[in-house]
């Protein structure tokens, strides 16, 4: 069997000040020197392992730091006060005024916000593609463009990107290609099939608790010095800095990561299997019937499952908001974004994380005001949940009463 990600998380040793089985938490933001020539040598970047602020790094985040980069299989990484906090220091830290971006058209709606919005400011032109087709996106290749973006697995379509191709294409044009893997951490290692920049919103499954925000870019020790440089480091002084605390936090909460992330694909692949029989619009990696199966097939540790996010489609708002409420009632989840808990989420994503995309783009996109994203949580008899959700659905007629599904 494979040396797996989850293997290189679980080998990884820090010991507290005493002895602890978990490192100390550094609750410092300054740190001394016992002479000021090493105070300047840190300054000028020449001083490995000696810390000066914790905006620049802090024992805690760089515990948390070593750890996604285990997971991911880069040299380094930098965790963020938040997803977007490293999404935006990436492309600020690649980009300059006139520079040219390619992105996949089905990303994160705060993504897709700053790329199509805020970029403008600073006179960056991003392109939209269709990021399954592979000759649209080598199309889109200008003189200017810095790098190629895309989600492993898309928000909220959950589109496929087939990342070996795709690397094939951006080292042919000696582009970074930079990939969002928030949906699907431990499953699909875009390092492993030619990516060379992941980041990840720890907000959702990494950390899995629903009570913190963070983010982490995983890259090249070249990358990740360069964006903590004091003169000229987009994370250094545009200052999305994790606190220690939570760094510590999260942490602690990723070391079951692997555990969870089976339980939401197993939960997952059970009512998509079961929903989709029952004659719904189910889209789920995991099922045949998805576009991009047979290449995520190809590309994932398969261990960990599909991933425990799904969607249904169940005709116009009005009926998924009727369901929403009733599943929420029902105590089946909470009508909320967000992913990765322990409770099933589900929202509108047309009216809510992807309402940055305007009404016609939603619309050539495939994403339907009927569509409800579910996060699937960590329920212990998806059997009964199964059963219960049925149910609501046939109430409010989303479901015939007759249907049957042995
Ligand atoms: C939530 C999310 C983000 C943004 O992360 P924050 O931690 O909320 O800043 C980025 N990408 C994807 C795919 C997400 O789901």
């Amino acid at each position: 069997m494979d040396y797996q990600a989850s293997d290189h998380l679980q080998d990884l040793q820090y010991f507290g000040e005493y002895g602890g089985v978990n490192p100390s938490i550094s609750d410092s933001s300054t740190y001394t020197f016992l002479s000021a020539k090493t105070m300047f040598d840190t300054f000028e970047g020449n001083t490995e392992g000696c810390y000066l602020y914790s905006r620049h790094s802090s024992p805690s985040n760089l515990y948390l730091g070593e750890a996604l980069a285990a997971m991911e299989g880069t040299e380094t990484a930098n965790v963020t006060a938040s997803g977007m906090g490293a999404i935006t220091a990436v492309i600020m830290q690649l980009c300059a005024a006139g520079d040219h971006i390619i992105s996949s058209r089905t990303i994160y709606g705060g993504t897709y916000a700053f790329m199509k919005n805020f970029l403008l400011k600073f006179d960056i032109k991003v392109s939209f593609v269709d990021i399954t087709d592979i000759g649209a996106v080598e199309e889109a290749i200008t003189p200017k463009t810095k790098l190629i973006y895309c989600e492993s697995v898309s928000n909220p379509l959950l589109e496929v990107a087939d990342i070996r191709a795709l690397s094939k294409l951006t080292k042919k044009h000696n582009l970074p290609l930079v990939v969002d893997n928030t949906f699907s951490p431990l499953t699909v290692t875009p390092v492993k099939l030619g990516a060379d920049i992941v980041i990840h919103s720890l907000t959702k499954f990494i950390n899995g608790t629903s009570d913190a925000v963070a983010g982490v870019v995983c890259g090249s020790k070249e990358l990740c010095l360069g964006l903590k440089d004091v003169n000229n480091g987009a994370g250094m002084l545009l200052g999305s800095t994790l606190d220690s605390l939570r760094a510590a936090s999260i942490l602690k909460n990723m070391r079951t990561l692997h555990i969870r992330m089976k339980k939401h694909s197993e939960n997952a692949m059970y009512l998509a299997q079961n929903f989709e029989k029952d004659g719904l619009r189910v889209v789920y990696p995991g099922l045949k019937s998805h576009t991009g199966h047979e290449i995520i097939k190809s590309q994932m540790n398969l261990e960990y499952g599909f991933g425990g996010l799904m969607t249904i489609d169940v005709g116009s708002l009005e009926k998924a908001n009727a369901l929403m409420e009733m599943m929420q009632a029902q105590k089946l989840g909470y009508l909320a974004v967000s992913l990765g808990f322990y409770k099933t989420l589900f929202s509108a994503p047309g009216s809510s994380t992807s309402s940055e995309i305007p009404l016609e783009e939603q619309k050539t996109m495939g994403l339907g005001d009927g569509l409800i994203r579910f996060s699937i949580g960590l329920d212990n008899d998806i059997r009964r949940t199964y059963g219960m959700m049925r149910t609501c659905m046939e109430k409010l007629g989303v479901l015939a009463k007759d249907t049957v599904n042995p």
